[in-house]
């Protein structure tokens, strides 16, 4: 087994690092970024080379890795940014409420059973991505009508207000900044996503005589916007943001770098958080030419560019092992 203090002393040694993923979900970002910061890039892409890049010249990887499989990624990736461990947490939906919630986190209440059903929930299967398969359930009637067996499930109220996914950034080597117990939190975005079927589906009528012609609503990822908060509820969001990471350095020696809040604000002015994404989400690519909010920390500064300086900075600092693991 290698430790951990020698694992450190060989990265190091790195002087040439290359930033490398997969080429998909927010990859023109990261390697538009990581090129900004002046390192070599590789995409890693299954199959064939893909063709998308030639068109984005300013964000094409220099070299690719073609792999059959994602498993052969998962095989291969030594170093990857951020804390390996917070993937325990954050795939678990029960681990994940209960590092929230005891971090002082409002999340929207959970029904621990179909039969208490006594207003509207939001019905989620376990490893579903991009809402697909998730329902909205009124009673105990609805939910049997949609449930679908065999499948691990959880049910959450159904909180009414409006969406935000708020992009945060927590670095365990900043100085300065909007300082934590170590480190320091920033906000780099906000976002709030498209998705089909269910915001356009108000056009054809009420839910109910949709179900009569089997229309049933999905929430199926398809696109971003930008948004900017209530600058009022700034506050709120860094305290949130401030409870995760304290949080998270006490239960699994903290999450680093991206991270996203989707939370949901009622017209109480309340942030209720159904989902915390431990990385970079794919709402950060609105704002590779910076947001609202980073032009304020450093002008130009994307969410994957933020990553590149963070490699770069730990590298200068001979701290590379504090941010990959
Ligand atoms: P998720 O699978 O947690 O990412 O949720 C997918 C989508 O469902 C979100 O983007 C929201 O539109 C919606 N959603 C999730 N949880 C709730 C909730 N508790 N109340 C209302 N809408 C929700």
């Amino acid at each position: 087994m290698v430790s951990r203090k020698s694992i450190a002393s060989v990265l190091d040694d790195y002087e040439d690092l290359v930033v490398a993923t997969v080429c998909s979900h927010s990859s023109l970002q990261i390697f538009h970024g990581a090129r900004q910061e002046g390192f070599r890039t590789l995409g890693i892409a299954i199959g064939e080379r893909p063709r998308f890049y030639d068109a984005f010249p300013l964000a094409k990887p220099d070299e690719f890795l073609l792999v059959d499989s994602y498993a052969d990624i998962l095989d291969r990736a030594d170093d990857p940014f951020g804390n390996r461990e917070v993937l325990r947490w954050e795939t678990d939906r029960e681990k994940q409420r209960e590092w929230l919630t005891s971090a002082g986190v409002s999340m929207p209440a959970k029904i621990e059973r179909p039969q208490d059903i006594d207003r509207p929930v939001f019905v989620k299967y376990y490893g579903a991505k991009g809402g697909r398969g998730a329902f909205i359930a009124k009673n105990y009637e609805d939910f049997k009508e949609s449930i679908r067996p065999g499948m691990k499930y959880t049910i959450q109220e159904y909180v009414v207000g409006t969406r935000y996914y708020i992009h945060y950034f927590y670095s365990p080597l900043a100085t300065n900044g909007y300082a934590l117990s170590k480190g320091a939190l920033e906000m780099l975005g906000v976002d709030r996503r498209d998705e089909a079927n269910i915001d356009e589906m108000y056009k054809l009528g009420a839910q109910e005589a949709l179900r009569k012609i089997d229309m049933r609503p999905t929430f199926v990822v398809t696109g971003n916007m930008p948004v900017v908060l209530r600058e009022s509820l700034l506050p709120k969001a860094f305290e949130m943001g401030e409870r995760a990471v304290e949080r998270s350095i006490a239960l699994f020696g903290g999450m680093i770098g991206p991270f996203c809040l989707e939370t949901i604000v009622t017209d109480r002015l309340e942030f209720k958080v159904f989902e915390i994404s431990t990385r970079i989400v794919a709402g950060t690519n609105l704002f590779i030419a910076g947001s609202p909010y980073s032009d304020l920390t450093e002008p130009g500064m994307s969410t994957g560019r933020r990553i590149a300086r963070e490699i770069r900075t730990a590298q200068k600092q001979g701290r590379l092992s504090e941010v990959l693991s």
